[in-house]
């Protein structure tokens, strides 16, 4: 094969899973860095765990993390169409073609009876794979079952794909991430390709379709190597050409278990509502199996696609560290230029009349709030008296600050002064100067001063740099606010 053509095959059982993404961009990276072609194929065969709305959110996260594909259900491409339950009429002739091989065979046991083997199975305490016993059904015997109304499965001959086209039970392949992998296929068991309603499984559907998508390369996740075993036979039954594996190490939580929700977010939509920016996120989980080799971690995609190398994928498994992400988030929205960051805030303040903003007035608060920010959704709660002519006055505001007499005749000076001044920057900043020198000749401490005014203005003893503050919400807001806080 000469051109390099990789896929991302999620099922749409949820939403795009940050582990999917991962894959996702994996696969996009080798596809840049080879010139080669990204296909996006929807794996829908298990009808009742599929949904319109999770096939909605795996396009969403994927376009939001820019992982655009060349192929797939939406644009189409050369090979379509890209959605398998849409490919359902493609797969009986490679069903009938490994029939006529020999390569497959119709079973026709009841659950009841394959539960029967298995219980027994594990009586025996082996572990179970199918017994063969409709391998070598005569006509009579097919023709005696189907009159009962029995209705076949088809199951792939895997002792006699693995005698055709290798000297023992072991099946070798070289993976591009873990190296030299094997397997006794004796204990894959004859499985079943398609079931006795027509549909195709897994192992089957996938391999058809990476065989007619001219697929390259299959870079997916570890859990999927003893499938791949099954899928060579496959592909070497069927005469195909056999892509290239790589398998990916596991994304663990910090406790070494399955990443799941008890954890944290765990799909792609998520992280994005919670406020992380998808360029930080892409960042991190690059981090997760691959190294920078000039050890710098923050990078771009771009600037990963130029380093990636799919040998240096680490085939251990990779924990993922939420405070690591939160770190990167802050760093990425920190390098943010102003007027994306504006925009990219507003979805976090729709609870408040940001109209009441002119356009430099909002600028002026995302630069002075956006220091502290972990996730982008952490301005909701940073900027809530920005807003309204009243403001809420926490009850440590007012206790610890606000009740004092310090406090109270600082405001009552504040108010006596400003009705006079100009409400710039410049001007605030100069006239606060002498207020603040007024006071620690008094000796007040300067900023025993200014918690009493920013407990007044904003009814919080910590935030933002409070000349901005006064210069924002203006003379009259301010002046009204301190007035209030006298007694
Ligand atoms: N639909 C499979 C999954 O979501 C794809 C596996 C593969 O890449 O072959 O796990």
């Amino acid at each position: 094969m000469t051109e390099v053509r990789v896929r991302i095959a999620p099922s749409p059982s949820g939403n795009l899973h940050i582990g999917t993404a991962r894959t996702a961009l994996f696969n996009y990276l080798f596809a840049k860095k080879n010139n080669g072609k990204f296909v996006l194929r929807i794996e829908d065969t298990d009808a009742e765990r599929t949904s319109q709305e999770y096939i909605d959110n795996i396009f969403d996260s994927l376009k939001a993390l820019g992982l655009n594909w060349d192929e797939g259900p939406d644009i189409g491409g050369p090979y379509g169409p890209y959605t398998q339950s849409e490919r359902f009429d493609i797969y009986p002739k490679y069903v009938q073609e490994l029939l006529d091989k020999g390569f497959a065979y119709e079973c026709f046991c009841t659950p009841e009876e394959l539960e029967a083997e298995k219980q027994e199975a594990a009586q025996n305490k082996k572990p179970y794979v199918y017994t063969k016993k409709c391998e070598n059904l005569t006509e009579e015997e097919k023709e005696k079952l189907r009159a009962e109304g029995r209705k076949p499965a088809v199951r792939f001959n895997i002792s006699k794909a693995q005698k055709a086209f290798h000297d023992s039970s072991m099946l070798y392949f070289d993976d591009l991430v873990k190296g030299q992998l094997h397997m006794n296929t004796d204990l894959l068991g004859d499985f079943v390709i398609m079931k006795s309603n027509g549909s195709p499984t897994y192992n089957f559907a996938v391999v058809i379709d990476d065989m007619l998508m001219k697929i390259s390369h299959v870079i997916r996740g570890e859990d999927h190597i003893s499938n791949t075993f099954k899928q060579i036979l496959i592909f070497e039954a069927l005469g195909a050409e056999v892509p290239r594996f790589g398998h990916l190490g596991m994304i663990l939580a910090p406790d070494r278990s399955k990443l799941s929700k008890r954890h944290g977010a765990t799909a792609v939509s998520e992280f994005v509502e919670k406020g992380y920016l998808t360029e930080a996120l892409l960042n991190f989980v690059a981090l997760l199996g691959w190294s920078p080799s000039d050890g710098q971690e923050i990078k771009s995609v771009d600037e990963i696609a130029q380093d990636f190398r799919i040998g240096d994928l680490s085939s251990s498994n990779s924990i993922f560290e939420y405070d690591k992400l939160n770190w990167m988030n802050s760093h990425y929205i920190k390098m943010l230029d102003i007027a994306d960051l504006k925009e990219r805030l507003k979805p976090y303040l729709t609870k408040y009349n940001l109209s009441e903003l002119s356009d430099a007035q909002y600028t002026r608060m995302v630069e002075i709030t956006r220091e502290p920010l972990t996730l982008l959704s952490d301005i909701t709660d940073a900027v809530p008296y920005f807003f309204g002519k009243d403001v809420e006055i926490d009850p440590k505001a007012q206790a610890d600050v606000l009740d004092t007499d310090v406090s109270q005749d600082v405001l009552k000076e504040f108010v006596n002064r400003a009705e006079n001044w100009e409400f710039t920057e410049e001007n605030l900043h100069e006239k606060l100067e002498e207020f603040r020198a007024y006071y620690k000749e008094k000796g007040i401490k300067p900023k025993v001063t200014m918690w009493a005014v920013r407990a007044a203005v904003t009814g919080r003893t910590c935030g933002a740099d409070m000349t901005a503050i006064l210069a924002i919400l203006g003379k009259e807001t301010s002046l009204y606010r301190v007035k209030k806080a006298i007694k």
